[in-house]
């Protein structure tokens, strides 16, 4: 159904998350960037995923889900702000998940996240997803390896079923350094207007890094499929982030067949009178 580029776009036959530079400045072309020039597409890139997002909307056909993931100060609020804050919002929903409730806990991991599913015409974002029941679960072992490993197979069988149901998926995992995020951490304690960001449970979570990075290499690999993908986005600078995002949205919008609603026959022959 959707054509999806290839830029950043993981390969689950060959993924290797360490090799990835997180501070590229790599242009979709293959060739340096600068600031300017990357800003001045993300704006083009906005009008045209205006454009799309209007004629989605009037079309109720397909829908769009995007899937946001990242370690804290990933830019996963940032991102949502900039490449889908200009859009018409009543086309756009985004949901965050957090630490389950215990109603959302007494219930398949899934349960919380289906009710979420986007409706026909609209786009669905999720700030944090059902892949936390392979990340953060993983890691600190809230449960056993026999539990979550079995949720790959679930997430792609939902997966599978939206994408049937004309839902293009589009996952994105905003990929800091260790180092950006200790800089990101250190502006947080340093700006007062900033402080209710900082949490010092990210202090505790920043140790366990690598067990992270394991558990997204291979959630990614595990869960990178054609009607789903999974794009690793160099994301410690912002403007190089938010550039990539809308290209790949917007490519993919404009690889998704949109027609107009039929309009009533004989409009050409109205008149407005008074
Ligand atoms: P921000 O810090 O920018 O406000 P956030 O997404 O980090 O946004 P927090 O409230 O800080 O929001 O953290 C949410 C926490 O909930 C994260 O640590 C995440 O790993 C955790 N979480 C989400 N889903 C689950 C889950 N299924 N099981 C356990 N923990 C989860
Ligand atoms: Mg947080």
């Amino acid at each position: 159904m959707a054509k999806y580029p290839k830029w950043h776009r993981v390969d689950p036959d060959n993924f290797d998350l360490s090799s990835i530079d997180t501070g590229t400045k790599l242009g979709a072309d293959g060739k340096k960037i600068n600031r300017n020039d990357a800003e001045a597409i993300y704006q083009k890139n906005i009008e045209a995923i205006k454009t799309l997002q209007f004629k989605m909307w009037a079309e109720k056909k397909t829908s769009l889900l995007v899937v946001f993931q990242a370690m804290d100060t990933g830019g996963k609020d940032g991102a949502i702000r900039k490449c889908f804050g200009p859009l018409n919002p009543q086309g756009v929903e985004t949901q965050a998940f957090k630490v389950p409730t215990a109603e959302e806990a007494s219930h398949d991991f899934l349960w919380r996240v289906q009710k979420h599913s986007p409706a026909k015409g609209m786009i669905q974002i999720f700030n944090r997803s059902h892949y936390e029941d392979v990340l953060v679960v993983r890691v600190h072992n809230y449960k056993p390896e026999s539990v979550w490993r079995k949720n790959y197979t679930h997430i792609n069988n939902y997966e599978e079923l939206l994408s049937d149901s004309n839902t293009v998926i589009l996952k994105f995992m905003l990929n800091i350094s260790l180092d950006e995020q200790k800089e990101r951490l250190q502006e947080r304690l340093d700006d007062a207007t900033r402080h209710w960001k900082f949490s010092s449970s990210d202090l505790k979570e920043r140790k366990f890094w690598p067990q992270y990075m394991e558990a997204f290499e291979e959630a990614l690999i595990q869960t990178s499929k054609k009607h789903a993908p999974w794009y690793v986005i160099p994301a410690d600078r912002k403007w190089y982030r938010n550039y990539a995002i809308t290209t790949i949205v917007r490519e993919t919008l404009e690889s998704i067949e949109m027609e107009w609603p039929k309009a009533e026959e004989g409009l050409a022959d109205i008149k407005i009178d008074s």
